[in-house]
């Protein structure tokens, strides 16, 4: 049996050294590392690839491409609450054509100039289409939000919607089974929210000091608060029917008469959501409406952080959920 994704980085890739400028290694959404000796300033690294056929379908639009690569790394840093910094840019391609590499590129600094970040480098080599993105940004080592700060009781939240992107990619995988009311009403929205996620960079700002523990959603829900989880040692209890939901997916829950098991299996296991889900203290549960209200993006409580080790959902009228994906996992 093949390795599961976060196992073979363990076994093959997870080294400790005796570094002091590396504060926090493999294993959160950033790595955290010291600039200087004096200062507890840290830079948090993070690298993201996007395959096409994986991370997207082929006929995508390169100005959707480029920015979802940059988005999906400015959401590591939102994760771990840093600013942005500087990007470098790893592209391969089959060939040079000028029309795609001016869409790409009008993608790309959309999003760029709107958090004026500097592209400081890179690589362009030729094959099947591929696109890395190494990302940088700054944060305080004592106030960075990491995976391990958890505590039993800590409320959890989660922000926007979730279940977006998976209803868009799955309303593009069978365009041609859906008709034609169906796509209107709702397509736009739900394939926008698939294409170009929006980085949740000052949330994770506004959440330093607030949170004991953050992750952006990129594998769905229970995976990523699994993980928040495992780095705290803990396990976590969440409502089905507190889960927020965008009116385009309810629209299209309808339209598609999804059980709540199938709903919840979109919502919760399928991934680019790209939304934060953290833990705050109940002490300070009440700051997470100011926060909603400063930066204008919707936080709901979904759940508790729990001793049992386990995520848990249980469902409107009181069971538990069975799910049957985790979240994606490439191998
Ligand atoms: P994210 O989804 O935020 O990118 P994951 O939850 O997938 O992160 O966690 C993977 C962790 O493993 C991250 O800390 C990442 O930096 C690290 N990682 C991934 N691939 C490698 C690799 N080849 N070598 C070392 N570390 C890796
Ligand atoms: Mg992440």
């Amino acid at each position: 049996m093949s390795l599961g994704e976060f196992s073979l980085i363990k076994k093959y890739f997870h080294r400790h050294y005796d570094n002091d400028s590396v504060r926090l290694g493999v294993g959160d959404d950033c790595a955290l590392v010291r600039v200087s000796r004096e200062a507890n300033l840290c830079q948090a690294l993070s690298m993201d690839t996007l395959v096409a056929g994986v991370h997207f379908p082929v006929d995508t639009n390169p100005a959707d491409i480029a920015y979802k690569s940059l988005a999906v790394n400015l959401s590591d840093l939102a994760a771990m609450g840093a600013t942005p910094a500087w990007f470098s840019l790893a592209l391969t391609m089959p060939e040079a054509k000028d029309d795609w590499l001016t869409q790409f590129s009008v993608g790309l600094f959309e999003l760029a100039d709107e958090y004026r970040l500097p592209l400081v480098g890179g690589d362009v080599t030729k094959g099947p289409l591929s696109i890395t993105i190494q990302i940088a940004g700054e944060v305080s080592e004592e106030l960075a939000l990491r995976r391990d700060g958890a505590n039993e009781g800590d409320c959890i939240f989660v922000s926007g919607s979730l279940g977006d992107a998976a209803a868009g990619l799955s309303l593009l995988m069978n365009s041609a089974s859906h008709s034609e009311s169906q796509q209107f009403d709702c397509t736009e929205y739900l394939k926008g929210r698939l294409n170009r996620p929006l980085p949740r960079v000052a949330l994770g700002q506004s959440l330093l000091s607030i949170a004991t523990s953050c992750i952006d959603v990129s594998d769905g829900l229970l995976a990523d608060l699994s993980s928040i989880c495992d780095r705290s040692h803990l396990g976590a209890e969440i409502s089905f029917d507190r889960i927020p939901v965008s009116e385009d997916l309810a629209n299209f829950f309808e339209k598609q008469q999804l059980d709540e098991l199938a709903r919840a299996q979109l919502m919760l296991s399928c991934g680019d959501d790209y939304e934060l889900c953290f833990t705050v203290p109940v002490s300070r549960a009440e700051a997470i409406r100011i926060i909603s209200d400063k930066v204008g993006v919707r936080l709901t409580l979904i759940g508790k952080m729990k001793c049992e080790p386990s995520v848990v959902c249980v469902s409107a009228s009181g069971q538990v959920l069975n799910l049957k994906e985790n979240g994606f996992q490439h191998f």
